[in-house]
């Protein structure tokens, strides 16, 4: 069990970050003894557990009773590991060289040390963890970061200390049983074919693009002649496409239906046709609006829901206004015969006050906290989390998108850069769990832009990677079933509650024993050893393997097996 020190205004971003890091922990209580003890409170007591974790920018009576002699301290750091880089954005003690442990490698430096004690080991960041996760999970990274998943390695360092301190202790990683991690395929629909824009700007876009463009990009070796060929007769085919002679070729729907072939993607539908909306920054505010009304493409959005797909709303005011929220929700689930659950917003729009907004409109997850400029973590991690301002409502994170990473005036990166990218996000989840979101627009796969293949490779690579494809709503309630399972603390160690529906796929119960040296249960992790996973659908009846249960949960009745209640 890990007791929390922690500041009294941090209690809600302690309890959500041991959603993400779930493993049992409590507020500290002093009559308890624990085996690990995390504070960021000014003040720490006399307590001897076999590992003390300290964070915080100012001196505490800690450091002279340990030796930790601080140095400078800096507004915002860039800290390294032997494996990562961490940045810090608020306030950081370094401490002067010399103090550091030298078997503690995964110490961040500067702005970290850590000492033995005949008890255990103490470690001392320079940084205050809760207020760093309250701030990923709100405002956010600036892009230069957004390739570091900030949060998820703060949650890796600490398991790290704890299994270097000898502790034993379960969790509940991020990861299906069985899958190395969770893959979520979305698209924003905002144009469903060119035959809706007959001499507007997007039409005029496209043939400049499609001509100009396009050679540009050939010349560049980011195209191939064959594309370039088709870009420049797609140009020439418009007067066709238009008369209805031919097939339009930016459709979107029968396309990814048979790339995806039966994976469960989720589209994004704009409401209400011609509807820029308010508060658009930008110069060209009314190029926001789309030409497509939703209900003319009820039979098509039908099939969509028939083959697997989901369907939520891509919204304009939704971000800022609840009653707009509610409307245009509306419109989507009358199209749909049926409630919708989540929205991601038009070009992203947001402010930090726009989860509880979007929570007061009825929705259960935003996927709106990405970047429009680059790929990788907003918030710092790959994991469904709750905003701090929601009750209810959960925000599946945007990772990767084709914009972001081809449009000249983004990242403008050649397919082989792309991958690169790409693929180190996918080795992320793989090491650490979590969900990798990909957001591919309804034209992306046609002239001009010819992404079509790139996209088809990415699937490839998510499937041979053994992930679980779920859409949206899936994962996301696949997170919250996670998050529903309680660690209820019983003499013998603790005890897993869970009510609710069976979890599929199921979770993975990770007990972690300084005494075992095996693991199983497939997921690829391991090289890490110490753990061995159980399989779990929440179901209390399940038997477990007895050599399991006695490495430290407890007995229900005093009979073999672990509890599972
Ligand atoms: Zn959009």
């Amino acid at each position: 069990m890990i007791g929390i020190l922690s500041k009294a205004r941090q209690a809600r971003v302690v309890e959500e970050f041991f959603e993400l890091f779930k493993t049992p922990w409590e507020f500290y209580r002093p009559e308890r003894t624990y085996d690990v003890i995390i504070a960021t409170a000014d003040t720490v007591p006399e307590v001897h557990p076999k590992l003390l974790v300290v964070y915080g920018p100012c001196t505490k009576d800690i450091d002279s009773r340990f030796g930790f002699e601080a140095g400078k301290r800096n507004q915002g750091a860039v800290l390294t590991t032997v494996d990562h880089i961490l940045p810090v954005y608020g306030a950081l003690l370094t401490f002067a060289a010399g103090t550091c442990g030298n078997e503690q490698e995964a110490i961040p430096n500067p702005g970290g040390v850590s000492a033995l004690t005949p008890q255990g080991a103490v470690i001392r960041l320079g940084y205050d963890l809760f207020d760093e996760v309250e701030l990923l999970l709100t405002s956010g990274q600036p892009i230069e970061y957004a390739h570091v998943p900030t949060l998820d390695l703060h949650i890796m360092l600490l398991r790290k200390w704890i299994v270097q301190a000898g502790v034993a202790f379960v969790e509940i990683p991020p990861n299906p049983a069985n899958h190395s991690f969770v893959a979520c395929l979305t698209h924003d629909i905002d144009f469903i074919g060119i035959r809706n824009h007959r001499f507007d700007h997007s039409m005029w876009g496209f043939v400049l693009r499609g001509t100009i463009g396009t050679l540009r990009r050939y010349f560049k070796g980011q195209l191939s002649f064959s594309n370039l060929v088709r870009s420049w007769m797609a140009v020439a085919s418009l007067p066709l496409v238009y008369a209805g002679w031919i097939r339009d070729f930016w459709e979107p729907f029968q396309w990814y239906l048979a790339i995806e072939n039966g994976l469960p993607a989720t589209y994004f539908l704009i409401p209400i046709k011609g509807r820029p909306g308010e508060r658009v920054p930008g110069a060209h505010p009314s190029r926001r609006a789309a030409a497509y009304d939703v209900h003319e493409h009820a039979g098509q959005v039908a099939a969509l829901i028939n083959r697997g797909c989901e369907v939520g709303l891509h919204g304009i005011d939704a971000w800022f206004r609840p009653d707009r929220g509610r409307e245009e929700r509306a419109a989507i689930s009358d199209t749909t015969g049926s409630s919708i659950p989540g929205v991601r917003m038009h070009w992203l729009l947001h402010d930090e006050s726009s989860p509880s907004v979007l929570e007061q409109a009825g929705f259960t997850y935003d996927s709106s906290a990405g970047y429009n400029e680059t790929v990788g973590y907003r918030a710092g991690t790959s994991q469904v989390f709750r905003p701090p301002t929601c009750e209810k409502l959960l925000e599946l994170p945007l990772h990767i998108q084709d914009g972001a990473l081809f449009y000249s005036g983004r990242l403008d990166l050649s397919e082989d850069q792309a991958e690169q990218r790409c693929a180190s996000m996918i080795a992320h989840a793989i090491t650490l769990g979590g969900a990798v979101t990909v957001l591919w627009h309804d034209r992306s796969h046609a002239p001009e832009r010819f992404w079509g293949g790139f996209y088809q490779d990415l699937i490839g690579r998510l499937r041979s990677s053994g992930c679980w494809f779920g859409s949206a709503g899936q994962v996301v309630a696949w997170f919250q079933k996670r998050r529903d399972v309680r660690f209820d603390a019983c003499p013998a160690g603790v005890r897993l509650h869970y009510e609710g529906e069976p979890i599929a796929p199921a979770l993975r119960i990770r007990v972690h024993s300084p005494r075992s040296t095996r693991s199983r249960a497939g997921g690829g992790n391991q090289s890490w050893g110490g753990f061995t996973d159980i399989c779990w659908t929440g179901d209390r009846d399940q038997q477990v393997d007895t050599e399991v249960s006695s490495l430290m949960l407890c007995t229900q009745d005093n009979s073999a097996g672990a509890c599972l209640v």
